[in-house]
């Protein structure tokens, strides 16, 4: 059997190589390497694959996020409604920008923000509320919509986890994750399901006058050369990313079924292991597993770690940590009483290896230490 791995980003390589290599080729045959057609060609399909109307490219995800804030003209002091439950990005750039990160609590079976939580954390200072669609599956975006609606606030949606995910409303209108906010936000870190071999990230939004705006901040506030009208930041996807990431674009959607099918996998094995809580979906989402994540309940997750990683089987928490206990935050005043189910998964969850080159011999050695563990 091939050594099992987190993600297995080599083996997806080869099957694609000559194709890629060609493409990398041809970008430094053109001696383009930043800008250019390749950037704008991945940008063009990008966008009509998430369905947005405009998609501007940048350096990384954290950055998209970054610059989505800029964009939206908050001031210091600001407050930006989060999930504490949530890669630290998602949170980070709002202190960075001396916003005040006001995290809320998850609902302890999708892992995302929970829309009452978010309507209780309003105050006259709110101004945007971030989404994460945590581990590939979608936040309950109709509800936050109609919140912030109703409140006159902004949506940043955090889609880095979640490229290709369908979200469905009530009305039975089908939209990707990411095009729904008036800004999303995505990464293409090697390891995300739209992966590069290097940084990369994407904004998207229907809003042509925001995405003007977005633009000139990725592009030091200037639309006209050396006439900086606002303060940005330098922030661009290269042009070789750019070529990889076009030739995979085009295999996305068959990424995402060969993570569904691997989950689809693990969801059966562990269907009557009553210590195992299979991840959660529902009509109103597709779940695209950028993670394929349990709950425990009432097994010590380290010594279960340890025995799958003594088996040679790989396994991660994300995240050890959440945003409201990192001492980055030291100096806000967080009411945890407000993040019991926070709180409650950070203790509990635990990730298996999920990735598009999972063979059934592999899967298979895997259920089986697990099913096995407390027999
Ligand atoms: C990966 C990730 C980011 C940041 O993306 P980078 O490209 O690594 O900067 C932001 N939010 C979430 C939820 C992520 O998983």
């Amino acid at each position: 059997m091939k050594g099992i791995q987190m993600v297995d980003t080599k083996s997806q390589y080869l099957k694609i190589k000559a194709e890629v290599d060609a493409a990398i080729f041809s970008v430094l045959d053109s001696a383009v390497y930043i800008g250019g057609k390749t950037v704008q060609q991945f940008s063009e399909s990008l966008n009509e694959y998430v369905g947005s109307k405009h998609t501007i490219t940048c350096a990384n995800g954290t950055d998209a996020l970054q610059i989505a804030m800029m964009a939206l003209g908050l001031e210091p002091g600001d407050e930006v409604i989060t999930p504490s439950f949530t890669y630290i990005a998602t949170t980070e750039v709002v202190a960075l920008l001396r916003l005040k990160p006001v995290f809320v609590d998850v609902n302890p079976i999708t892992f995302c923000i929970d829309p009452e939580a978010v309507r209780k954390a309003i105050t006259p200072k709110t101004k945007a509320i971030v989404p994460v669609h945590l581990y590939g599956y979608a936040a309950p975006m109709e509800e936050i919509m109609a919140i912030a609606e109703e409140h006159n606030l902004y949506v940043i949606e955090d889609n880095a986890q979640a490229i290709g995910c369908d979200y469905t409303f009530s009305n039975g209108v089908t939209k990707k994750t990411g095009s729904i906010g008036h800004i999303g936000c995505t990464s293409f870190y090697p390891s995300k399901n739209l992966g590069a071999y290097g940084d990369g990230g994407a904004i998207f939004t229907n809003d042509t006058a925001l995405a003007e705006r977005l633009k000139m901040i990725a592009n030091h506030g200037q639309k006209v050369r050396y006439l900086h009208e606002m303060v940005g930041c330098n922030s661009r996807l290269d042009a070789i990313q750019a070529a990889i990431l076009n030739i995979k674009l085009k295999h996305l959607d068959a990424y995402n079924q060969a993570r569904q099918e691997a989950a689809a996998y693990y969801n059966n094995a562990f269907a009557n292991i009553e210590w195992i809580t299979t991840p959660f979906i529902d009509s109103y989402s597709t779940h695209v597993f950028h993670q394929y994540t349990l709950v425990l309940n009432g097994v010590n997750r380290d010594e279960l770690a340890a025995h799958l990683t003594e088996k040679g089987i790989p396994n991660m928490v994300y995240y050890p940590v959440p945003g409201h206990k990192q001492k980055m935050f030291e100096g806000l005043y967080i009411d945890e009483t407000n993040l019991t189910n926070t709180n409650w998964l950070t203790e509990r969850v635990i990730s298996l290896p999920i990735h598009t080159e999972l063979e059934i011999e592999q899967l298979e050695y895997i259920t089986s230490a697990i099913i096995n563990y407390k027999k």
